[in-house]
């Protein structure tokens, strides 16, 4: 099964965390639709037979486009490969896009799933964050959402400059109100080159330690999994049954072809795994999306190692011992550093399985680099 993903790099603004690959406004929206279809028709012998799991439409914003534009490129893409029958659609939004008809456009347009960009239910928070949104906006959405959706997904931000424990503990609770049945919790990370990173280096805020993060992580582990929501991955949490297909896909190292510039693929071809990526450059993607390809790496069986060893951790599915124990070279200082992790409380095993704790989640990429020598 494979899977697809689309990013849309248009967004009003650039919030002040942000670093991903975008430019402001959507004078180009129609443009890159036709360069995405002449990209996808150039890569159309990828599609030949395969049957399609899950498209995910991120970016940027992708609310921002048209319904209309995403239908015609579903049916596309229809013509090109078969649907699954239970195919996920999944469509990355912002509150202040699903006003009116819009939520119900891109349902009829085939969307069966949204990804609600939250970020919080706290006017302060929201503010500092450069979101455009309003708490009642976020609510809205949402609950609208849930009525027309198969599965929606809210994302929710913690650590946030002059957060407190009450202002997280609301963002819990109107998370659980709403009904979503997912919630993506995220840590503040500071990224460098953006608003806030420098805003924080030059004293004029001041964002939560990495203790208080901690704790306001630990604290969505415990209220979401006491509300029924199974914890899948580092940072999602899903009811039963409403995970999101592509990203497990992904997680899990089942291919996927990405679209739009920047957009990354993983593939398996007669050259071996492959990972490549497009080129972040919205202007070379109009001129040239058939070309858009930067970067392309075929994976050895270091990689592969490395890749399963930090994927797996991530998700609650665990990793065996015996997988460790071979493609480590030094078999016996990973022992000794998995008997300090077992000490500390971040793992755990079963029947020649690793696994994180709650506590171990939160190191989970410092406990896959101690493995990997
Ligand atoms: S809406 Fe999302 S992608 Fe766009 S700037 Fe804000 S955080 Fe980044």
């Amino acid at each position: 099964m494979l899977s697809l993903y689309v990013h849309i790099p248009f967004c009003r603004k650039r919030c002040s965390y942000c670093d991903f690959y975008l430019v402001a406004g959507t004078l180009r929206m129609e443009d890159f639709f036709v360069a995405l279809r002449r990209e996808t028709a150039s890569r159309a012998s990828l599609l030949k037979g395969q049957t399609i799991g899950a498209i995910h439409f991120g970016g940027g914003t992708p609310s921002m486009a048209s319904p209309s534009l995403l239908g015609s490129w579903l049916e596309q893409v229809a013509s090109l490969a078969s649907f699954a029958p239970d195919m996920e659609i999944a469509l990355e939004a912002n509150p202040e896009d699903l006003k009116g008809s819009a939520a119900n456009e891109f349902h009829q347009a085939g969307v069966n799933r949204l990804s609600l960009g939250v970020q919080s239910f706290s006017p302060e928070k929201l503010s500092s964050l450069g979101r455009a949104h309003s708490p009642r906006e976020a609510m809205a959405a949402a609950r609208d959402a849930v009525r027309m959706f198969d599965s929606v997904s809210l994302d929710l931000i913690c650590g946030v400059p002059g957060e407190d424990w009450g202002v997280w503990q609301g963002d819990l609770e109107r998370a659980k109100e709403s009904e979503a049945q997912h919630v993506s919790v995220y840590m503040l990370s500071l990224e460098p080159r953006t608003l806030l990173s420098r805003d924080v280096s030059a004293g004029r805020v001041r964002v939560p330690d990495e203790g208080e993060q901690a704790g306001f992580y630990m604290q969505a582990l415990k209220e979401l999994k006491a509300a029924g929501y199974g914890h899948y991955e580092v940072s999602n949490f899903a009811m039963p049954g409403c995970h999101s297909r592509y990203n497990l896909a992904s997680w899990k190292r089942e291919p996927y072809i990405g679209y739009g510039p920047s957009a990354h693929s993983f593939l398996r071809t007669e050259e071996g795994e492959l990972r490549t990526a497009n080129e972040a450059s919205l202007s070379r993607y109009l001129s040239s999306p058939q070309a858009a390809e930067g970067f392309r790496e075929v994976l050895g069986e270091r990689e592969r190692f490395e890749e399963q060893v930090f994927l797996s951790l991530r998700i609650n599915s665990g990793l065996s011992i015996e997988f460790l124990r071979k493609g480590n070279t030094l078999p016996n200082e990973m022992m000794k550093a998995l008997e300090t992790m077992e000490e500390r409380g971040w793992i755990r095993y079963e029947n020649g399985t690793l696994y994180l704790t709650d506590p171990g989640f939160l190191f989970a990429d410092l406990i896959a680099a101690e493995l990997i020598p």
